[in-house]
Order: structure tokens, then sequence, then C-alpha cells
């Protein structure tokens, strides 16, 4: 076996088709699997590692080293990602009698949002593969938080992104080196021209789920809120949910933890609800039924440019992480985001992104059904800063 070639503290053992359940090799670079196009999963051996040893580490997401896929700790590309506060948004919860309103705030994440986590893990796993170059689709800040680790890493950066959005994200894959190309629609014809781009394959094409560890790095979200909670989990997490990997992330991060026995026998899972922007909502039609998947979806640009995924390589996934949890997927329409954006803003003294935003007016929507009782633990995702976002908001 391989493994026992390795010093390294990383328990990863295998990586599995998410659709038949083949393995691969996990000490190969690979990408979907060859078996169904679809996502691979990694998979640990979960013994001997103590949720007490957590004590000493660093406050980054590599403090869970041993449930991460990198082998050897030099090979790890960081700038400080995860560990995110989890905020407690008294006024708010005042305003709405609500016992328990936090926020996990990834907007104070390098490069501004919770990209930098899956960036991070899959560069990091490039560097180790001796990849020379990486090229993405992206609606912004997947392509911001990549052209950053691959400056860190020396590796060329290629980044693809609809015309529309916003030119700080633009801009700031410039200041890292990156090449940045710019196409008409949104991230799935991004994504076609990333074919067209990398035909000869030179370059890691690290689209959302179409390599393993992007998922990864979105799962230490999961462990933290695990953590950071004193080993206790909230009633209901909500999460905007563009490809999906943070909510699959966050629910492979809870099973993870489950096996490691580090969550107490009683200790219910939370809902997980995915929150999307109604101009591009694929998981709310498929799962209301009205669509038998999102293959043919046509979704909309929206202020929250991380939610305009209109066919989601991970909806199965996300899908089953709903049904799993008791969860529902709902959306929100462009206006609504911009009075979360306020109303988080005046109360809370947070500037979120629109997606931020999106999931707070969820969480208000799903009391008023009583989806959400006044009384549950309810946490939110703020998955990035507001700050690039200025170009889509009106003018003042
Ligand atoms: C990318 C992005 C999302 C969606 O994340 P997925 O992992 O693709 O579901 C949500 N919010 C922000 C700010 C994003 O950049
Ligand atoms: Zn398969």
């Amino acid at each position: 076996m391989k493994t026992t070639l390795h010093r390294s503290l990383s328990h990863l053992s295998t990586l599995t088709c998410s659709s038949c359940g083949i393995a691969y090799d996990a000490f190969e670079q690979q990408t979907v699997s060859a078996c169904c196009h679809m996502p691979l999963l990694a998979g640990y051996i979960p013994d001997n590692f103590k949720k007490e040893s957590l004590q000493q580490r660093e406050g980054t997401m590599w403090r869970y080293l041993e449930m991460l896929p990198v082998l050897h700790e030099q090979n790890i590309v960081s700038l400080g990602e995860g560990y995110t506060p989890i905020l407690k948004l008294t006024n708010l919860a005042k305003k709405y009698e609500l016992s328990s309103l936090q926020l996990k705030d990834e907007g104070q994440n390098p490069t501004g949002s919770f990209k930098a986590r899956g960036l991070s893990m899959a560069i990091s796993k490039a560097k180790e593969h001796g990849v020379e170059g990486c090229i993405i689709p992206t609606a912004g800040n997947a392509g911001v938080a990549m052209s950053a680790y691959c400056a860190k890493a020396g590796m060329r950066a290629v980044v693809v992104m609809p015309r529309h959005t916003p030119k700080a994200f633009r801009d700031e894959c410039y200041w890292y080196g990156a090449e940045v190309v710019l196409v008409d629609g949104l991230i799935n014809d991004c994504a076609a021209k990333v074919k067209e781009l990398n035909r000869s394959g030179e370059l890691l094409d690290v689209s959302t789920l179409k390599e393993p560890y992007r998922l990864e790095g979105k799962k230490t979200m999961g462990y933290e809120i695990a953590e950071q909670g004193n080993w206790q989990l909230p009633d209901v997490i909500l999460y905007p949910a563009g490809g999906g990997t943070g909510l699959i992330g966050i629910w492979k991060a809870f099973k993870e933890m489950q096996q490691l026995g580090w969550l107490g026998k009683g200790i219910k899972l939370p809902r997980m609800v995915a929150v999307q922007a109604a101009n591009c909502q694929p998981l709310v039609e498929t799962f209301s039924g009205r669509q038998a998947n999102c293959q043919n979806y046509v979704g909309k640009p929206t202020i929250a440019n991380g939610l305009a995924v209109p066919r989601p390589l991970g909806e199965q996934l996300m899908l089953q992480t709903l049904q799993e949890s008791g969860g529902i997927a709902t959306s929100i329409t462009e206006s609504d985001m911009l009075v979360g954006l306020k109303e988080l803003g005046e109360n809370e003294g947070l500037f979120v992104a629109p997606e931020g935003a999106a999931v707070w007016m969820a969480a208000r929507k799903l009391l008023d059904t009583g989806y959400i009782m006044q009384d549950e633990k309810i946490l939110l995702l703020n998955t990035g800063s507001g700050q690039k976002y200025m170009e889509n908001l009106p003018a003042l």
C-alpha cells in the first residue's frame, strides 16, 4: 500500500464515485469519476484523531489536518483561511423575537469569501501532484481565490468569468497575475469556454466538484460549526447554494464527525436549507418536482453572482443532503436581497454579500411559514463580503 510510504497526518484513504460508489486511487490526481462522470468523494480512515488534540492547533481550517487530503504539510498553500467567527445577531434576534440567531462570517476569509477554503485545498493538492497551472470558470469569488492561491503557489492561473461580473472581481484577479477571459453568459457558458481553452489538458480544471478537493476545503465549515459551538449543533443551517459545495461539504463533515465519535449519540444533525436566487433556482424547481433535474434549466443573472449556477453538477448530492437532513430549498428575489442587505447593515453592522442577505431573508420567510420556530437555534452562513458587489447595488 502506498499509504504506508507517507509519514503524513492525513488519513486520506479512497476516492469514490458519488453516483455508483466505485473506488479510485486517492494518491493519483483525479478529476470526475471515469464511470459516471460524477464528483469523487474523499474518504478517510477516522481512527485515532481526538478532538482534544485540536486545542493546540492554529486558528485556520488546517487544524483538521487528519481529515484533510493534503499528505505533506510542505504542500499546504495557505493565506490564513478558515476559523471565521460565528457572530451572535442579537439585535435582529430581539427584533424578530428569536432565541438564537447566529451568523458565520465567511466574508472574513482571505480574498473576501469562503471560496478561499476550497481553492486553498484544491491548489495545495494541485501542488502536491506537481500541477503547473490551473483554469476555472467562475461567477467571481472562486476566480479571485484561485488567482491568489495560484500566485502563492507559483502556478499559472486562467480565470473565465461572465462579462457582467463586477469589475472588482476581474481586477483583483489581474493584480494576482492571472489571465482573465470574459464570456457572454453565465457560469455554464464559461465552463464551455474552459473546455475549449484547455483542449490540450495542460491546465488543471478546478471547476466546482470536477476535482475532489474544493469540497474538502469547504467541509471545514462543518467542523468549525461543531467545534466553535462546543460540540452542540444548530437546529437549522441556511446556506446560499450555487454549485453546492458548502452544503454538501458541511453535511459530509457532520457525517465524518459522527464516525470520529466527536458528536454525542443524542445529537441531532441540523436541517440543511439551500437558499437560491429567484432568478436562478434550479434546485428549488427540482426539489418541488416541477422538473426531473436541472439539465435543461435556464437561469438569469442575479446580484448574488455566486448563485447564478443554472446546471450544478452536484445537484444529486445537494438533494441528498436536503432529504437526509430534513431540509428544503427556497429562493429569494433580487429586491428582497436588498432589503436583507440593508437590515443586516443597519442592525448588525455587517456588510454582507447579496448571497448572505438572501440567507437572512430566507430565514425570515421560513419563520413566517412555520418551517423554522422562533425558539430554534438558527445559523446563517454569510459566504462573502459585500465589498466587491458595489456595482450590483442601486446607486445612492
Ligand atoms: C460561490 C458562492 C456561493 C455558492 O457556493 P457554492 O459552493 O457554489 O454553492 C455563495 N456565496 C458566495 C458569496 C459565493 O461566492
Ligand atoms: Zn460511478
